[in-house]
């Protein structure tokens, strides 16, 4: 009897154990992937991870057609699309690899609920995370919300299983089932904006391979300096690959040990394991997401709900069009806008300005990364923007604010960064490109900068700086009272 393997973000031959067990199970393998945006919950897919979403799944198509399969494209929901296609096909199993977005789990529980009722065999798998959310607790038993004892504790327990083999045949049915055409998902914004997308990336499983062999050849031993550096190629860049499932965790950490005689993780370079920390930050981002799944909406530390956020248009508008007088804030919103991704050491710029500098909701910045982000990712997202916001797990504390201006100075200290994205300050120069409206009149391209069109900083840091720390009061002490009320009582 047929298998179907319902393919969620896992598009990828190697190390996908849904796959590898229908191929194994005798009979024929169906590959099928549901358009179903309504089973996302609130989040349902930006701009950006549609024009990705589209290549995805044409590329993992032809790779399928290569072995002489193909991918079956049905629209949601999943339930009424699997069931269909087992009554067309008389399969006896689907098989999957696990979503771990609230919504997704929910979905996933519906359809296993209703086809194991109907005797279906209904198995699925880990294939996006180096553990199970449950396996990695506390010694009280509960989750972290710490990262480092978080990442002690990953550490200590045994490896993640080695990768599963690429399977080497997809058994075909006699005749296909019906599909859409992938235009009919219209996915595909394909509009002029997207050429720097185009350009930037290459989405797909040997796309995601070859990032991953670049960067371990060429910036791995360099990551610990250069991945704050947001001029230089220094980071992996895997971040949308791992988002689809173009490539799992687990091939990226037996990766790193293959790298090293012997197998033992403290033979790690210092590179290689401050690159698989950060893959653990990961790691992190969806097991806080599992055990806390109303974070993407709101804070995990509760007094946080209180907090008086601004609101304002304007500043929204300067914030998303990069045109804010912040040039390292300015560069990354237009990196953001140019390619879909932005170097992470300037999303947390980027994103304590918005929080603390503008005091806007940081939830409305989260909304514009997940249009805009082709790596927009609802663990990943709500982490990092919980994080500057100073109200999530592991948080940054609230009264710690960067300085756009001195974090600008550290991490592009040639401003090269900065004149790239924001070519209006190409002339400024390297001592004033990080505060033009520092510079004398007389030095060359300051003013250059003005007159084209460059803006006036939208706010004072300074008394931004003043302003955020008199909300954070306002919360702490809306929070004490009631605490001292209590305490009175007793
Ligand atoms: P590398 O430095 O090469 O790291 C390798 C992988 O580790 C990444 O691909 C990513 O999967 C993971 N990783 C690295 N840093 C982090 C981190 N801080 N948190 C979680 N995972 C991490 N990442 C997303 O994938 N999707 C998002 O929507 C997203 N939103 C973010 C929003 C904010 C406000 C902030 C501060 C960070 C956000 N991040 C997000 C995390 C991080 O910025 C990106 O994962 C990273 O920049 C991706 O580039 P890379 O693949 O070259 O990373």
């Amino acid at each position: 009897m047929p298998t179907i393997v319902w393919f969620r973000l896992d598009f990828r031959l190697a190390d996908n154990p849904a796959l590898a067990a229908a191929a194994q199970r005798g009979g024929s393998v169906l590959p099928l992937f549901v358009w179903a945006p309504e089973e996302e919950g609130a989040w349902p897919l930006g701009a950006a991870s549609r024009w990705w979403l589209h290549r995805s799944l044409g590329r993992f198509d032809s790779v399928l057609r290569c072995m002489g399969s193909r991918l079956i494209l049905r629209r949601g929901p999943s339930l009424r699309a699997i069931r269909d296609l087992v009554a067309e096909t008389r399969a006896g199993a689907v098989h999957w690899n696990r979503r771990y977005e609230p919504a997704a789990i929910a979905a996933e529980a519906s359809v296993r609920k209703s086809l194991e009722r109907a005797g279906i065999e209904c198995k699925s798998w880990n294939a996006a995370l180096l553990f199970e959310p449950g396996d990695v607790q506390t010694r009280s038993g509960g989750p972290f919300q710490v990262f480092t004892p978080f990442w002690k504790a990953c550490l200590a327990l045994d490896d993640p299983p080695a990768p599963t083999a690429t399977p080497r045949t997809l058994p075909a049915p006699r005749t296909w089932p019906a599909s859409l055409e992938l235009t009919d998902l219209h996915l595909d914004p394909g509009d002029a904006g997207t050429a720097g997308m185009e350009k930037a990336w290459s989405p797909g499983e040997a796309g995601a391979a070859k990032a991953l062999d670049r960067f371990l050849e060429q910036a791995l031993e360099e990551y610990p300096i250069d991945r704050d550096r947001p001029e230089r190629r220094g980071t992996s860049r895997l971040s949308p690959h791992l988002h689809f499932g173009e490539i799992g965790p687990r091939q990226i950490w037996h990766g790193l040990g293959r790298r090293v005689s012997g197998q033992r993780k403290s033979r790690l370079s210092n590179g290689a394991q401050v690159f698989r920390k950060e893959v653990g930050w990961r790691e992190f981002a969806h097991h806080l997401l599992v055990h806390y799944p109303r974070t993407p909406d709101r804070p995990l530390r509760g007094n946080f709900e209180s907090f008086p956020w601004r609101r304002s248009a304007g500043d929204l508008e300067a914030w998303r069009a990069g045109r804010t007088g912040y040039p390292i804030v300015d560069a990354g919103m237009r990196e953001l806008r140019g390619t879909g991704w932005m170097h992470n050491r300037v999303r947390m710029i980027v994103a304590s300005f918005f929080v603390k500098d503008l005091l806007l909701p940081w939830q409305e910045g989260a909304r514009w990364f997940w249009e805009t982000l082709v790596d927009a990712d609802l663990a990943n997202n709500t982490l990092g923007w919980q994080w500057s916001a100073g109200c999530g797990a592991d948080a940054a504390p609230y009264f710690r604010i960067f300085n756009p201006t001195l974090q600008g100075e550290r991490f592009d200290p040639g401003g090269d960064y900065v004149r790239r994205w924001v070519p209006e300050l190409q002339a400024v120069p390297d001592s004033y490109v990080h505060k033009p409206w520092d510079a004398p009149d007389k030095a060359e391209g300051a003013r250059a900068a003005a007159h084209r069109g460059y803006p006036a900083p939208i706010v004072d840091h300074g008394a931004a700086r003043v302003r955020a720390l008199e909300a954070l009061a306002a919360i702490r002490a809306a929070t004490r009272a009631p605490a001292a009320r209590r305490q009175k009582r007793k």
